[in-house]
């Protein structure tokens, strides 16, 4: 009788186990992601929505613009034809990797710095644009480079960026206050929260150019060269991507996307 209910409990757990793997949706780490684009003609990119220049989101017409956002457009393109479609999820700085490793993304595209750090999580398509962290400051400010932030100085930088971590080594004494994101790290800057914001210099140039009384501080001081995050395990997608973007880089679409956002500038721009 005994051993009846435990071949009976064994079974009742065997059962459970086929019905719970059989239930369980295709998980990210073993859908080939190129495959499944194809089929719905769509790729779900992760941009940003508040960074002037890369990916802004314009209130009248609700579409988000920029740089990054052209170049995801052109890339889904280049891999799905005429038809395919580019669809965009907000991402921060800190929510980029997760909502990529959930699968709620295919892609980012982001204003995101190729490290060595995140190379442990995602991999990355070729360098698409080339930035380098510097300073927003206030116009007549004292601070005019990051030598000069000290123990009296608090930096604004935004949590989940390289910028927060490398100011740490640069400005060693300096303070340091971290902000979910670069519309709240500027809105810092407006209110005194901080006497310098610290990011890449595409993105200062974007904040300093929509608001003359603010300007950049001092040279680069690190090397920030952006790459489109894409899961592990996912060759066929990163092949096709670093493709389209060699193909835009040979038939003259990447010049074109670079001088709508960039104007006369050679800066960031990748050959
Ligand atoms: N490029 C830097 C980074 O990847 C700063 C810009 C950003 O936060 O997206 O962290």
């Amino acid at each position: 009788m005994r051993k009846k209910s435990i071949i009976r409990l064994f079974f009742l757990l065997g059962l459970m186990f086929l019905v719970l793997t059989g239930c369980k949706g295709k998980s990210v780490a073993n859908e080939n992601i190129l495959e499944r684009s194809k089929k719905t003609d769509t790729i779900v990119w992760g941009v940003k929505y508040d960074t002037r220049l890369f990916g802004m989101m314009d209130i009248k017409s609700s579409k988000v613009e920029g740089f990054d956002i052209d170049i995801a457009k052109a890339i889904t393109e280049k891999i799905l034809g005429k038809q395919g479609k580019a669809e965009f999820v907000e991402v921060t700085s800190k929510t980029r990797i997760p909502l990529l490793k959930n699968g709620n993304i295919d892609a980012i595209i982001a204003t995101m710095t190729i490290t060595d750090e995140r190379k442990k999580q995602v991999d990355f398509s070729e360098v698409y644009f080339d930035a380098g962290q510097s300073l927003l400051v206030k116009k007549g400010s004292p601070i005019k480079s990051v030598d000069d932030l000290n123990a009296d100085t608090t930096v604004l930088a935004v949590k989940g960026s390289t910028s927060a971590i490398n100011i740490r080594k640069h400005a060693p004494d300096a303070k340091i206050l971290e902000l979910e994101n670069y519309a709240e790290a500027f809105t810092a800057l407006q209110s005194g929260q901080g006497d310098a914001m610290t990011t890449d210099n595409a993105i200062l140039l974007g904040m300093a150019d929509e608001n003359p009384e603010y300007t950049l501080a001092g040279g680069a001081f690190t090397n920030e060269p952006y790459g489109i995050a894409i899961n592990k395990g996912q060759k066929d997608f990163l092949d096709a991507v670093n493709k389209a973007l060699k193909d835009m880089l040979a038939d003259g679409t990447y010049e074109k996307i670079y001088q709508k956002w960039f104007p006369g500038s050679t800066q960031g721009k990748v050959d």
